[in-house]
């Protein structure tokens, strides 16, 4: 009986379990550990944070997609030993022990070192922390009904990237409701975006990315590109335009979106890792260790060319999970790996502005308006219908597709 042992049931890990569950039904005993006892879509993590949808809409329990032989331990993985193969958990004496270990830990927070971002900034890097932001908006708006302090409205967003512009549009969506709650109107809730880059969305081409950029700024979002934070203080985020003196923006609510990191655990149990990602062999291992796979978040795949590695996405995470079920299929049953190695092919990426407003590139073609918002959804209910079958599709889907 060969023991697998997966870590995280994020995109990466909790699809390669449901795939190997069906594919491997005797020889095999599956663990899957998380810290949560739900899965959540971390692409959605922006509308939790700005209220715009329930953290029960973007969730659903972890028992609901796994079959009643796979072990779920909802614990805290504190060490993997790769020499002993063993994996320690916090609250657990017993370690466990694999032949197989498929590490999908996702992604953390990256301050860049900034002074006072990690405590006066509030990071959306889980389901827990998209709450704690909507809380804080929430109290800071009913804050303003006794301060009658402008600041209290002011939400700053740090980086304007992908995930900025999509916390932008649902803050946007959910402007009427804050201003309900203060006591204001709705254009007296400041939106702004502070962003270092003057080429927003490298991503996408200029002329879509500049048409992503003028849909923010036309609902009333504040962008400030170009501008470099150098330290944020409790209420305030200190950046510098260009050559410019030093300025300042106070603000209630200040988010961190400047970017992301894998998670630390990997350098602190010895991985060859930068910034919490390790670059992984063709079949998705440690270049160290053949019978640890590192997928999601964590790793860093290179393109054919060598360049630079693909972006980590949900959309690779999951792709990554399909060759991970496979080739660790291929060697319980053959002892040999897939013959093939992993590729990847990206569909394209759509960003959304909000519930109805979207923008971007799929399968070659370039979307804007309605067609870009409709496959915003077409493509968060395949994810859902991937992993979490026809129950979670319908439960948490998508269908509002016509507006
Ligand atoms: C707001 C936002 C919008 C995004 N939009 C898109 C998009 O449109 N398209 C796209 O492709 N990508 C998008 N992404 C990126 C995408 O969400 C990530 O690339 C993806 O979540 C990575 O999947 P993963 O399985 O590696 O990690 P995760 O989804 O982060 O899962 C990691 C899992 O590991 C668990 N875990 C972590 N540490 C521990 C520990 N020590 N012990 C136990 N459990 C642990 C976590 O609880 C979690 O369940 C977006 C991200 C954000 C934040």
């Amino acid at each position: 009986m060969k023991e697998v042992v997966v870590l995280g049931a994020g995109y990466a890990g909790l699809k390669t379990v449901v795939l190997l569950q069906k594919k491997l039904k005797t020889n095999v005993h599956i663990t899957l550990v998380d810290r949560n006892n739900y899965h959540y879509e971390a692409t959605d993590l922006h509308e939790a944070a700005a209220g715009t949808q329930s953290a029960s809409r973007i969730t659903y329990p972890i028992s609901d997609v796994i079959n009643p032989q796979i072990t779920f331990i909802q614990d805290e993985v504190v060490k993997i030993d790769p020499d002993k193969k063993t994996v320690k958990l916090a609250g657990h004496e017993e370690l466990l022990h694999y032949d197989y270990c498929v590490l999908g830990l996702g992604f953390v927070s990256e301050t860049f070192g900034i002074p006072g971002a990690e405590e006066n900034a509030l990071p959306m890097t889980n389901v827990k922390e998209a709450l704690a932001i909507y809380d804080h908006i929430i109290a800071k708006m009913k804050d303003y009904r006794t301060t009658h302090n402008p600041d209290d409205l002011q939400i700053v967003i740090c980086g304007g990237g992908f995930t900025g512009i999509e916390l932008a549009g649902a803050l946007v969506d959910a402007r009427a409701s804050y201003a309900k709650i203060a006591g204001v109107s709705p254009d007296e809730i400041k939106i702004t975006l502070i962003e270092a880059s003057t080429r927003l969305l490298p991503m996408f081409s200029e002329k879509l990315a500049e048409y992503g950029v003028n849909l923010v700024k036309s609902l009333n979002v504040q962008l400030l590109d170009g501008s470099r934070i150098s330290k944020i203080e409790p209420g305030k985020v200190i950046y510098k335009h260009g050559d410019d003196d030093e300025e300042s923006l106070n603000a209630g609510t200040i988010i961190w979106t400047t970017g992301v990191s894998g998670n630390p655990l990997m350098e602190e149990c010895g991985f060859d890792a930068k910034r919490g990602r390790v670059i992984v062999t063709d079949h998705l291992t440690d270049p160290k260790h053949d019978d640890i796979y590192i997928i999601g978040d964590v790793a860093a795949v290179m393109p054919p060319d060598g360049k630079r590695p693909y972006p980590t996405t949900a959309q690779i995470a999951l792709a990554m999970a399909d060759y991970t079920a496979e080739d660790i299929v291929s060697r319980i049953k053959t002892g040999k790996h897939e013959a093939k190695s992993f590729t990847y092919k990206s569909l394209g990426t759509v960003a959304s502005v909000g519930n109805t407003r979207a923008f971007g590139e799929a399968m070659g073609h370039e979307l804007r308006g309605y067609p870009a918002s409709a496959m915003k959804k077409i493509i968060a209910d395949r994810s859902l219908l991937e992993t979490g079958g026809l129950k979670e599709l319908f439960a948490k889907g998508r269908f509002d597709l016509y507006h």
